[in-house]
């Protein structure tokens, strides 16, 4: 196998030597597979400045490990390749991370659709979406948990097309029960990897969670889930573990979506 588009990039890259820092190995410029990964620990143990590849219009964003911040570089152009589904003329955003919240109105505004911000007291999160007549959200899992109720009390959530939650965790059960007529799509990401996977509509309607990788990423059968981001992010991710143990599945699926793999657990 030779190596990826992505991979030529970085090995020629002059703007950081990061990638081939971690693979400073004789075989450094083996195929991906044989390279040696990089695990979350290591990647936000870095400098910013290090990980930097592209410095042109960035957004620059904070993630944590271990509760301790490390930033991320966005362009617009890769927050709009992301695959957060349909949503309607008016999301509600709503994560836990003001940083998240700024990417996916950012997303938002790649697809002409006006969002609108969750607040920090839920109850007025359920007020806004009453009065801006809210038809989606994007959330990630705790938000809307703690957000459910309050949404309920105040507004007719059978108006919700769309739900999009972006995580490592799901609660589908909390999800269903708050949003039975709604379209819920899940997608697996962390702040620095955007979406690697979503969930199989199939597996889904059957109250089920299997993955398939997203159209962004090359997801490899390990199972300390391996990923490569298929183009240039400003801080790229490449052979990277994030820390997610999983399980692949063989059996193909009618959704044609590839590599199904269920999540076994977060570490
Ligand atoms: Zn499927």
């Amino acid at each position: 196998m030779s190596p990826t588009p992505i991979e030529r990039l970085v090995f020629e890259e002059t703007a950081s030597d990061f990638y081939r820092s971690v693979w400073n190995t004789e075989n450094s410029r083996t195929p991906r597979n044989e390279l040696p990964p990089l695990k979350r620990e290591q990647y936000a143990n870095t400098p910013f400045a290090r990980r930097l590849y592209r410095t042109d219009n960035l957004l620059a964003k904070v993630a944590y490990y271990n509760e301790r911040p490390f930033l991320i570089g966005r362009h617009l152009s890769d927050i709009g390749r992301e695959e957060y589904g349909d949503l309607g003329n008016r999301p509600l955003v709503a994560f836990a991370s003001i940083h998240e919240c700024l990417e996916k109105a950012l997303w938002c505004t790649t697809r002409n659709i006006l969002p609108i911000i969750a607040d920090k007291d839920e109850d007025i999160t359920g007020m806004l979406a009453q009065r801006y007549e809210v038809d989606s959200i994007v959330a990630d899992s705790a938000t809307i948990e703690k957000t459910a109720t309050a949404l309920a009390r105040h507004y007719d959530t059978t108006k919700t097309a769309y739900v999009t939650v972006v995580d490592i965790t799901f609660n589908l059960p909390l999800l269903i029960r708050t949003f039975p007529s709604t379209q819920i799509h899940l997608v697996l990401g962390l702040p620095e990897t955007g979406g690697i996977a979503y969930a199989c509509p199939v597996a889904l309607a059957g109250q089920k969670i299997v993955f398939h990788e997203s159209e962004n990423y090359v997801v490899d059968t390990t199972t300390d889930l391996t990923v490569t981001r298929t183009h240039m992010l400003p801080t790229p991710i490449i052979n990277y573990r994030p820390g997610l143990t999983v399980r692949f599945l063989e059996k193909d699926c009618s959704c044609k979506g590839t590599r199904a793999f269920e999540l076994a657990s977060t570490s």
